[in-house]
């Protein structure tokens, strides 16, 4: 089979479910909610032609507007026509709009999906249009409610087009939309499909990762030696052939000797403690090699000095480890010994600073 016939038959599962989602945020989970009565709307606000000064008083019918209520799933947009002032093309809300009762003058343009006038033979037979558009993250589907003017009055059920209607619940019609908005499913499509792959693919790669790093067999989790020198060409339980890496130094695996560095670390910081207050009391460091550095660099530079030692002990433990184990442990437990030397010295020394002073004086 060629690559890309493989490739596409993998990924059909995922557009499939991409698909899915599309569709039911679109149309699904809106339903869903409405039947039970949670509506669309959070932010409402209108959009007037902005020829209009909106300081003044908001006549109740003389101006078209378009009242905006967006929504977490969905935005309406319902467009009013102008009542009874100006010419009948310019009685729809189309061009440039501003916000009401806001100081910005911004111009404002609803999205092109929104129908904000009525075709120009039936330009006086309504009164408003609504327009809902509905999916997430982006809006894919669209229904449009058209309120038709009958003998001067409002007609009081609109014609639903592009749309099937279901009912209405809390004054609210429950509408199924038809027309889909192309780019707006191309974005879902692709978000949704992606976000399925991601949902599948990263936790498959995050178990990858924690097998790898505690030294598993990263297809079938068969543990391997953490401790071997050289790792086995081949997994013994599926046969899938593992990374050669002798040494162990990619991956790292968990740490040979972590007792002993806890306290190595423990000793050696108890080390620089207690010299810190024999210089304190006017004490001598009889080691060489640290009075020099105290004396270079003051103690600050004498406590990096120290934990560099250290980290570089615990470096060349670990390396060796890797090498021969034996020849590791050995180096560890000798650092410990040795960085406790001094500690008993200056504990000796501070308890008879302490109790006995007469044996300095
Ligand atoms: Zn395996």
């Amino acid at each position: 089979m060629r690559p890309w016939i493989s490739r596409a038959r993998r990924a059909f599962p995922f557009a499939l479910s991409g698909a899915a989602m599309t569709m039911f945020m679109a149309s699904g989970l809106p339903l869903l909610l409405a039947m039970r009565g949670i509506g669309p709307g959070a932010q409402t606000f209108s959009y007037w032609k902005s020829e209009y000064d909106s300081s003044l008083e908001p006549p109740a019918q003389g101006y078209a507007f378009i009242e905006v209520n967006r929504g977490f799933l969905a935005d309406t947009y319902l467009v009013n026509r102008a009542g009874r002032l100006g010419e009948s093309l310019d009685r729809w809300p189309t061009g440039g709009l501003r916000e009401r009762d806001s100081e910005s003058t911004r111009v404002h343009h609803p999205p092109h999906s929104v129908i904000t006038e009525a075709p120009l033979a039936e330009v006086d037979d309504f009164y408003s249009i609504g327009t809902t558009l509905t999916g997430w993250p982006f809006r894919a589907f669209a229904s449009e409610s058209w309120h038709r003017l009958k003998n001067g009055g409002a007609s009081a059920l609109p014609e639903f087009r592009c749309a099937t209607h279901l009912g209405v619940v809390d004054g609210r019609d429950l509408l199924i939309p038809h027309r889909p908005l192309v780019a707006g499913i191309v974005a879902d499509l692709a978000f949704w499909t992606s976000a399925s792959w991601a949902a599948v693919a990263f936790p498959l790669a995050l178990r990858r990762r924690k097998r790898e790093k505690y030294g598993k067999c990263v297809d079938c989790g068969h543990a391997l030696d953490p401790h071997a020198v050289t790792r086995l060409p081949r997994c013994p339980e599926c046969g899938i052939s593992l990374p050669h890496d002798p040494l162990g130094f990619v991956r790292s695996p968990e740490m040979h000797f972590q007792n002993a560095y806890v306290w190595f670390i423990f000793i050696s910081s108890l080390d620089i403690m207690l010299t810190w207050k024999i210089l304190d009391m006017n004490g001598v460091e009889v080691n060489p090699v640290a009075a020099l550095i105290i004396n270079d660099w003051g103690m600050q530079g004498a406590v990096a000095f120290k934990f560099a030692l250290v980290m570089w002990v615990i470096v060349m433990c670990e390396l060796l480890a890797r090498l021969r184990r034996s020849a590791g442990r050995f180096l560890a437990i000798a650092a410990i010994i040795i960085s406790a030397l001094p500690v008993v010295w200056s504990l000796a020394l501070l308890t008879l600073h302490t109790f006995m002073p007469s044996v300095f004086e």
